[in-house]
Order: C-alpha cells, then structure tokens, then sequence
C-alpha cells in the first residue's frame, strides 16, 4: 500500500478511536495545501471527502482540475479582502473568519443560487500577538452581527494553539475555545455544532476536549512541501 494510504487510514482509525471514547463523532479534514492534485484524488478514491486549503490559487487550480469530484471544499487560510470573492464562490466552509469585515464580504459576495457559506470564526486562543482571530472578549460582540448575514450559516469556533505546548496546556487551550462555545450558544440561543480544533500535533487533546473536526496536514501527508506542485 502507498505510504500516503497507510498513513491516511492510520489517522482515521487513530480518530475514530479517540472519538468513540469521548464523544460523537469527528469529521476528518485533510489539509492538502502544497499537496499535489494527484494526492487529493488519491485519498478521494479511499473515501476522503473533505479538504481543507490555505492559499486561495492553489486551492482553485486542484478543484479546476478535480471538477467532477464530490469533494467539500474547506478554506482554512489566511484571508485578504481582495479574496473574499473566489472564496465565498468556489468553498463550502470557511473556517479562518476573524474580522467581522470578512464575514460582511463573504456574505455579499457569494452567489445566491448556492447555499449559505459555512463559516467558523477564528479565536486567537492564547492571545497571541502574531496571530490572527477574534480576542474571547471581541467574540461575543460579533455573534449577533454575523448572525444578521444571511448567506453565510456561523456553525462555530475554530483555533490554532500555540506550538510546543505540554498535553495539558494544549487541553487548557481547547477547553477554552469549547467553554466560550457553549456560552454562546447557551447566552443567544443558538445550536453551534463545530469545534474545528486540533492538527497533526495536537489532535489527541482536541479530540478530548470536543472537537467535531480536525484538521489534518502532516501526518497524513508527510511534510509539506516549498512550493505547490500539481
Ligand atoms: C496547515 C494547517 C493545518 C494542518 O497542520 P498539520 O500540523 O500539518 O496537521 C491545520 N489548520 C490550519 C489552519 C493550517 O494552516
């Protein structure tokens, strides 16, 4: 069997283990950015269904060049204003909102004939001055205005803790990002149904912490490479 393959189906009994001892089951997002298509195709063919991307024009190429393919799409990158458009049109999730400017956009911009865009919203979990998100604090007052958008469906929260943490502050992490969900739910009446929380390095302790997807890079598909190669 390919590598690619043990690996995949490594993971996937590693979640689905993980997941049968704390909770309900979590959806398996392989990140293929800077993966070729070839790969993509490669796991689609062993039952993968969901992608996440990083970078919009390598994202776009692999779904030109996969057209017939039943795949949901997930973009989980960084995202310029002068992106929203492509991203609202051409994926099925977002996971990396972390301005309400971007969900606004997100909203106008995608296509009325498609269903509403999913979206997370980013939370800078450990306050991190490099990194993108919504502080805890800013992220209640958001809630009700991304609500008001009605081409865009908010289903949750999504965060990337900071590296080279011990298990229990990584699960500290993750409690924190589950905590504030459920206070949002409880505090607008809502049903907010994704934690998309763990990857490669962390999934264990987001899997007991209540992740409903992770999002996995690496140890599925080794390293990543420099540049695209399709
Ligand atoms: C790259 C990336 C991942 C996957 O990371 P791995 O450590 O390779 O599993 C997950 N989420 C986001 C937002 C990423 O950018």
């Amino acid at each position: 069997m390919l590598p690619l393959l043990q690996r995949y189906f490594a993971q996937r009994e590693l979640i689905e283990n993980l997941a049968s001892q704390h909770h309900s089951p979590v959806k398996l997002l392989a990140v293929s950015k800077t993966r070729p298509v070839t790969e993509v195709m490669t796991l689609y063919k062993a039952g993968q269904r969901d992608f996440g991307e990083n970078y919009l024009q390598d994202g776009l190429k692999k779904q030109h060049l996969l057209p017939h393919f039943d795949i949901t799409w997930h973009f989980i990158g960084p995202i310029q204003s002068n992106k929203t458009r492509d991203i609202s049109r051409y994926f099925s999730w977002v996971h990396s909102v972390d301005r309400l400017k971007i969900a606004v956009r997100l909203n106008q911009q995608r296509p009325v004939n498609q269903p509403p865009l999913n979206i997370c919203l980013q939370v800078n979990i450990d306050e991190e001055e490099s990194k993108s998100g919504f502080s805890l604090k800013e992220l209640i007052g958001v809630i009700e205005p991304m609500l008001a958008l009605d081409n865009i469906q908010l289903r949750g929260l999504m965060a990337i803790p900071r590296a080279e943490k011990s298990v229990s502050e990584q699960r500290a992490s993750f409690k924190r990002l589950a905590d504030v969900q459920a206070e949002i739910n409880q505090r607008f009446n809502l049903e907010l149904d994704t934690l998309s929380m763990g990857m490669s390095a962390d999934l264990e302790s987001a899997i007991a912490e209540g992740s409903t997807m992770v999002r996995i890079g690496t140890a599925i598909f080794g390293e990543r490479l420099k540049s695209a190669v399709l």
